[in-house]
């Protein structure tokens, strides 16, 4: 049963939206959680975005009274991760806005000559800038990523190469194993859970509703929370005999969650939603094997 005393941590890409189009029945969940006081946080692996810009794609697609606030990102918690484990540090960034202003809000200055860091975050940076980046680990600096996806969706069914596997290019070239934050690591489950905590503290049960079980299901399994897994996004019911460890409930989409949380009844998990085909959708990507470095 889902009541206030639940808190949820969302993905965002194949969970609420894929491209530019909403999972049918995604506002109407938001709008629920927000009615009855429910937390919730969306938290997302995609470093390039500010929760600022978060925001505004999300209200263009049509969600209501959302901020800043609601987003956590793969970056935002890289930024966190090097502030607190490594006061003043410096870092040289190979990513976009979303992580610049991340390490910029955490204090951590930009280094090109000799920096503690290179930052990996999504992203096309140019060859000389990779090259450099080689350069500084080769010279000392220490490699770290801000996901470990080696893919992204980048609209009308394509993909582009992800943080993963800029990190993969870096980890051959300089003989240097990366080290990834965002989902799975479980310092960006607890760092989100606290900031649910922080602003909710009836919030006691965490769920956390995915797509993906390599990130979303994995790392919440991991810290033990609940993983309601979706199948509008990368995974399909019949890759779950995979995976060592499963999700809490599989559910076709958020749809699936709105009578429950409207009445408070709990579903019927023998009824699971999982077995009625997903929403169709223009524009989702066919399922593709997760890699990571
Ligand atoms: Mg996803």
């Amino acid at each position: 049963m889902i009541t206030n005393q639940n808190a949820f941590l969302l993905d965002m890409d194949g969970v609420i939206y894929r491209d530019d189009h909403v999972i049918p029945g995604a506002e109407r969940l938001i709008e629920l959680f927000q009615k009855k006081d429910i937390p919730f946080l969306f938290l997302t692996n995609n470093s390039m975005p500010t929760a600022e810009d978060l925001a505004v794609k999300l209200k263009h697609l049509g969600f209501k009274n959302l901020h800043p606030r609601h987003f956590y990102t793969s970056a935002i918690n890289t930024a966190e991760f090097l502030r607190e484990t490594h006061p003043n540090c410096t870092a040289y960034v190979l990513g976009e806005g979303g992580l610049i202003s991340a390490l910029q809000e955490a204090k951590i200055p930009n280094d090109s000559i000799s920096p503690h860091y290179v930052v990996v975050g999504e992203g096309s940076p140019s060859m000389d800038k990779i090259a450099k980046a080689h350069e500084l680990i080769e010279r000392g600096a220490r490699l770290v990523v801000t996901n470990p996806d080696c893919w992204c969706p980048s609209g009308g069914n394509k993909t582009r190469p992800g943080a993963g596997a800029l990190a993969a290019f870096l980890q051959t070239s300089t003989g240097q194993r990366p080290y990834y934050l965002g989902k799975p690591n479980p310092y960006m489950f607890t760092r989100a859970q606290r900031r649910l905590m922080a602003s909710y503290s009836q919030a006691r049960d965490v769920i956390m509703v995915g797509d993906t079980m390599e990130t979303d299901i994995r790392g919440a399994v991991e810290i033990g929370i609940q993983a309601y897994l979706v199948l509008t996004g990368s995974t399909a019911l019949g890759d779950l005999a995979d995976y060592v460890y499963q999700p809490t409930r599989v559910l076709g989409s958020v749809a699936d969650l709105l009578e429950e949380v409207e009445t408070g009844k709990q579903s019927d998990r023998l009824s699971s939603p999982a077995f009625q085909p997903p929403p169709k959708l223009d524009g989702v990507i066919k399922k593709k094997r997760y890699a990571t470095a």
